[in-house]
């Protein structure tokens, strides 16, 4: 992160240029998991593909690049309360933190993971209930079926509130910027594979005991099939805790695999 220019006009400036920067950076790495995945690789892993039987057109990939749009402006108004905070005396964020060791770095991006993990789940049991659903989260439930585009095609108040919860942590703990960083990389990689419509993860992963309670492109694209269940978002288990697994998601995740053998 930069030093915070003095003058609002230069900081309102830096703060809008850093945005477009983000939303340029972000379409152009899921545009070209898109190309790479959706249209180069279309036959190649047709055996892969999660939802085969459907078909995803061009009206639903503009739905979804309009609501990214409106995901990256509100949702970046969470950084930007940590930012404004930071100028403002207050420290949210640590651009320099040499009493950081490596492995407190590590353990707090952990922590965050299992939090975010934590408070998807719950807030996303909130958003399928029935007002919440049909005001706010139909937006990302247009999507039958997923492609790299649907991951960030949210409503405003569901882009404000998944990462609202930053906002007390960082006043109360301030965390360095490679922590932050870090964590929102492998949030951003996630939320991609989950909704990459094509199961690129190995079949193995159900036999390794940890490995086996991670999240999968499988496993949200049933969540999006069905409108309901598989609510987790890094990991199962919140969803087997909950009871809110959907049968069969292990048979799927194997037959994607073994469609994948025969070829
Ligand atoms: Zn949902
Ligand atoms: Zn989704």
């Amino acid at each position: 992160m930069t030093e915070l220019p003095d003058a609002p006009a230069a900081f309102a400036t830096a703060m809008i240029g850093q945005s477009l920067v983000q939303i340029v950076a972000y379409f152009a790495l899921a545009g070209g998991l898109y190309l790479v995945v959706w249209r180069w690789g279309a036959a190649r892993w047709a055996a892969r593909r999660v939802q085969s039987h459907r078909r995803v057109d061009r009206a639903q990939i503009w739905f979804e690049v309009k609501h990214t749009v409106v995901t990256m402006l509100v949702g970046g108004l969470t950084p930007l309360a940590l930012v404004m905070l930071q100028a403002s005396g207050h420290p949210t964020i640590l651009l320099h933190a040499p009493h950081w060791r490596w492995w407190e770095m590590a353990g707090a991006v952990v922590l965050l993971l299992v939090f975010n993990d934590m408070w998807f789940y719950a807030c996303h049991r909130a958003l399928h209930t029935r007002w919440l659903f049909k005001h706010v989260h139909a937006v990302h439930h247009r999507s039958i079926d997923t492609n790299p585009f649907t991951a960030y095609s949210f409503h405003a108040i569901e882009a404000l509130v998944l990462g609202i919860w930053l906002i007390p942590l960082c006043v109360w703990v301030p965390l360095p910027a490679a922590v932050l960083g870090v964590t929102a990389v492998i949030g951003l990689l996630n939320n991609l594979g989950s909704h990459l419509g094509y199961e690129f993860f190995p079949a193995w992963l159900l036999r390794v005991p940890g490995l086996r309670w991670a999240n999968t492109t499988t496993f949200h694209g049933l969540h999006h099939a069905r409108s309901h269940g598989n609510y987790g978002l890094f990991t199962r288990v919140w969803d087997r805790l909950g009871n809110t697994e959907l049968p069969g998601y292990e048979a799927a995740f194997t037959r994607a695999h073994r469609s994948e053998e025969k070829r």
